[in-house]
């Protein structure tokens, strides 16, 4: 009688545990409260970049246009854009939107919405330089780099066959500057990063040769996390290039194509 007794009292005990279990679960923050951590880099315009106290650019605005198209809330991480995957990794961050292209290897650690802009890498000198016209006159140069960036992979892979010495950088601006003041003889960069800040102000800088490679930006989620959130930026994306807002983003900074 007192074993029964005591089996039961297990038993009891057992199913209480299992219930409080279960509806810790059921009482997980749903997608529409919990607020997504996004990783943007800190300066990257015409993709993001900081206007007085806000963040502005494409990727920015698209960001904001998702989540109010999908009912979803975000808040903005900035960081060196080399600091951005790590940080995914180390679970402080639930997307990245910052000029991050589709790549191969990236997609071991993170899964990649949709494409939403073409860009690609180009070779970048000081205006006055006329000796290094495309990526096979760099041979014994110095090539200034961003650190995590494909332009960095780029120059690293082909440094022994370009024969270059790489350097590395935080920041596109730190990069763009290493040229200007001749520090270094040329930098890698995306195509349309660099045209943009040419455009917007003379840096001293010009491009040369043709695109070294065809490349598009995604938005990101740690491989096999946050699958949820990633369906909703791709049926966002969707949406808002059927209803003209994506374009109308994009011709905000770069004017009607
Ligand atoms: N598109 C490049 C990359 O994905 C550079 C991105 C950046 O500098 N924000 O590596």
């Amino acid at each position: 009688m007192k074993k029964i007794g005591l089996f039961s009292l297990f038993l009891i005990l057992t199913i209480f545990i299992a219930a409080c279990g279960s509806k810790e679960t059921s009482g997980e923050k749903t997608s529409s409260e919990k607020v997504y951590k996004v990783g943007v880099d800190t300066t990257y315009p015409p993709f993001e970049y900081k206007d007085g106290n806000d963040y502005k650019g494409i990727d920015i605005d698209l960001i904001n246009a998702i989540a109010k198209n999908q009912g979803i809330k975000i808040e903005l991480n900035p960081m060196d854009f080399g600091g951005i995957i790590p940080a995914m990794q180390a679970n402080q961050l639930d997307v990245a939107i910052a000029g991050m292209s589709i790549t191969d290897e990236r997609k071991k650690v993170v899964d990649f919405s949709t494409p939403y802009f073409d860009a690609g890498l180009t070779v970048v000198v000081k205006k006055d330089n006329s000796t290094i016209k495309s990526v096979n006159d760099l041979k014994g140069k110095t090539v200034a780099v961003k650190k995590g960036t494909t332009g960095a992979k780029y120059a690293e892979d082909n440094a022994s066959k370009l024969e270059i010495k790489v350097v590395q950088f935080n920041d596109s601006p730190a990069m763009f500057q290493e040229v200007s003041n001749g520090n270094a003889d040329a930098l890698i960069e995306d195509y349309p990063v660099i045209s943009y800040a040419i455009a917007q102000k003379d840096l001293g800088l010009k491009i040369v040769g043709d695109r070294l490679n065809g490349d598009q930006y995604g938005i990101a989620v740690l491989k096999g996390q946050n699958q949820d959130v990633l369906k909703k930026i791709n049926k966002g994306l969707e949406e808002l290039k059927k209803d003209g807002t994506y374009d109308k983003i994009v011709e905000t900074y770069l004017g009607k194509k």
